[in-house]
């Protein structure tokens, strides 16, 4: 089975065709970012609006780069939610209306579903079940897996989400938007030594997640440093290092704990912030070390993308799930109510 994917819940629109017998055939991503840069952030009705302009190009650059015909299709994906409405509509109606044109069936898919399974593109593919992190901009999960839509949320973010934190830590040292790889950059000049930020909640049991405090803590670092009026460039490395260092520490205790607690031997990471160099090389050890294994998407399919949404709605589609002749884009869809697949 050959699926388009679509991907349009936020500020990246993706498109992919993913064949269950060739694998990945073909993906682009356009990404927004200059439109949104000026403003600091997302603006939600431009998105829209650029999703508009974006999509049926990138699926016709998809259809070619593939050397495929549209009638080689046999079901559309599309991103259903959850994520800013106007643009969860722009590819539910696309995505939706090709596959009525094409007479294909379509599916809605959960975007943190699409991240969650991204990792089942590389080779070697984890085995199920395991235990899934997601960092994303929106979203921090910790999730047992025993099957595909067969999520049990093991613990999740109080407040902000590790990509939120990033990006807003970033914001505070005047770095560029999207920060989160402009800080990971920028710490790799940074003394690891020079300040300290908490560990967030690790030092009691459970599985839960709070970020919100360490942005504050850099405020005050920042403040600190001026005091000392030292060369300002380089408290700024120092800083975006030690938020680095504190952030996938607190990953790495959690995850490990959920490991123990699950029984599990294999831990997945996804969403954007498991781009993250740093955190890929600690926690493959520390999973390691514990005779664990560690597997994530290669890096360009840690962010948004149109292959995982085309990935998940094909192994949907081959269970026989499709969408009748409407689509019912969700801002907010917690991910434990989707329906299983069967693994047989
Ligand atoms: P969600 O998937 O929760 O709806 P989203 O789609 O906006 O949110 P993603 O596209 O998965 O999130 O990831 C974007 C986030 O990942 C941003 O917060 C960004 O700063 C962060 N990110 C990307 N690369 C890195 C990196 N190398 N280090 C740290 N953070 C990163
Ligand atoms: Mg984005
Ligand atoms: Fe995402």
């Amino acid at each position: 089975m050959r699926v388009l994917g679509i991907e349009t819940s936020c500020d990246e629109t993706g498109v992919a065709i993913f064949d269950d017998q060739q694998g990945l055939m073909a993906h682009a991503v356009y990404s927004q970012v200059d439109i949104h840069a000026a403003y600091g952030g997302v603006v939600p009705e431009l998105a829209s609006r650029d999703h508009i302009r974006k999509t049926l190009p990138l699926i016709r650059q998809v259809l070619d780069e593939a050397g495929l015909d549209k009638g080689s299709i046999d079901g559309v994906a599309y991103t259903a939610g959850p994520g800013l409405i106007g643009a969860l509509l722009v590819g539910s109606a696309i995505g939706r209306s090709l596959a009525w044109g094409w007479k294909v069936p379509a599916i809605g898919v959960h975007h943190m579903e699409g991240h969650l399974l991204a990792p089942l593109l590389e080779e070697p593919s984890p085995q199920l079940p395991f235990v899934a992190l997601l960092v994303s901009g929106g979203h921090t999960q910790l999730v047992d897996v025993t099957g595909i839509g067969r999520y049990r949320i093991l613990g999740e973010s109080l407040d902000d989400a590790a990509g939120e934190a990033f990006d807003k830590t970033a914001k505070l040292l005047e770095l560029p938007y999207p920060g989160g790889p402009e800080l990971a950059k920028l710490a790799e000049h940074g003394d690891p030594g020079r300040f300290r930020f908490p560990r967030p909640m690790t030092d009691r049991p459970g599985l839960d997640f709070s970020f919100s405090g360490l942005k504050t803590f850099a405020l005050n670092s920042i403040k600190t440093a001026l005091a000392e009026s030292t060369d300002p460039d380089q408290a700024r490395a120092d800083i975006a290092r030690a938020f680095e260092e504190a952030v996938v520490d607190t990953l790495v205790i959690k995850c490990r704990r959920a490991l123990r607690e699950t029984g599990r031997k294999r831990l997945i990471l996804a969403g954007g912030v498991s781009a993250n160099r740093r955190l890929r090389e600690r926690m493959s050890t520390a999973i390691a070390a514990e005779g664990g294994e560690a597997f994530y998407p290669q890096p360009a399919l840690c962010t948004d993308n149109g292959a995982m949404i085309a990935f998940a709605g094909c192994q949907r589609l081959r269970a026989g799930q499709h969408e009748p002749l409407v689509f019912k884009p969700r801002a907010r869809w917690p991910m434990d109510h989707l329906e299983a697949v069967s693994s047989s």
